[in-house]
């Protein structure tokens, strides 16, 4: 049936939040290339109908083939649909505008919560000698993003340093309450990232004082700082990483693959070698 931890395979993170604009898709780019940077392979599952992620890394709507819809509806393997990046090591299945039909399409579909889970087990899949899957999430708590948390072994969230941020926390946790009560009892947090911090603002300040002190060691040491070489970016469809290597945003960015590799250290090319 559904192995849900997977038998040494690739780490499967979800990147969700329901609020809209709160860093998702820049975490997503800039973690997976800056775990590429690592040395990790890397798979970007772009899972919002917006498709911010697949154009962030160049791919406008027509260059896209096979999307992340053909994924879940169509039954297209992902080795069809993935596609190799101009950032080597980092892999991309791109996502379509159709994808925001997917909920009604999906209504009388018995396993709809388990189709992106099965894409990436697909057999084919060890193929691309993954280390991680990230799955950028669309801003709705909706069937899409309980299919990524089906998929994932944990749900890593993207904070905005700003005035009720953790407001919507409990909104989240509740479903991924549920999906653990029911699909995917393995369902970890990996972690709260706080994103568009700004230090020297008090309301930064607070927030960060607020999430530490209610959600311990959950949220990352690592937070990652406003920084407008971030927002530009995407529109040199590039991370950050490549487009200014030496900014602040890159510099944070590989401090949190630091963190998350030291969670999970790469199976596939280091950890054999250094035991
Ligand atoms: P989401 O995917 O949650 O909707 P995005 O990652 O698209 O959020 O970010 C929303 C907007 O904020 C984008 O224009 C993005 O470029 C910008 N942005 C995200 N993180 C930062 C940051 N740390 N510093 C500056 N701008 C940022
Ligand atoms: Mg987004």
């Amino acid at each position: 049936m559904h192995d849900m931890m997977g038998t040494g395979g690739p780490h499967i993170l979800a990147i969700a939040n329901q609020k809209g604009g709160v860093g998702k898709t820049t975490t997503a780019i800039n973690l997976a290339a800056a775990l590429v940077e690592l040395g990790a392979r890397v798979l970007l599952v772009d899972l919002d109908p917006q498709g911010n992620a697949s154009t962030g890394l160049g791919f406008s709507p027509t260059d896209r083939k096979k999307t992340t819809y053909d994924l879940l509806l169509d039954e297209v393997p992902l080795v069809e649909a993935a596609v190799t990046t101009e950032f080597s090591g980092l892999f991309l299945c791109p996502s379509s505008a159709d994808l925001s039909s997917a909920d009604i399409q999906l209504v009388s579909n018995e396993k709809r919560s388990f189709l992106l889970h099965d894409a990436l087990r697909e057999p084919r899949v060890e193929t691309l000698d993954l280390d991680f899957i990230l799955i950028d999430c669309p801003p709705s708590l909706s069937l899409l993003t309980v299919n990524a948390m089906v998929a994932s072994h944990a749900v890593l969230v993207p904070l905005q340093a700003e005035f009720f941020a953790l407001e919507g926390l409990s909104q989240l946790m509740l479903t991924i309450r549920e999906v653990r009560r029911g699909a995917n009892p393995g369902l970890r947090i990996e972690g709260v990232v706080l994103t568009m911090v700004d230090g020297r603002n008090r309301l930064s300040q607070q927030v960060e004082h607020d999430a530490r002190s209610t959600l311990g060691d959950l949220v990352f040491k690592t937070m990652i700082p406003r920084n407008v070489r971030l927002s530009e970016a995407p529109s040199y469809a590039q991370p950050v990483l490549s487009y200014d290597s030496a900014s602040k945003g890159s510099e944070a960015y590989r401090a949190l693959a630091i963190e998350v590799l030291l969670r999970h250290p790469l199976r596939s090319r280091f950890s054999e070698e250094t035991v």
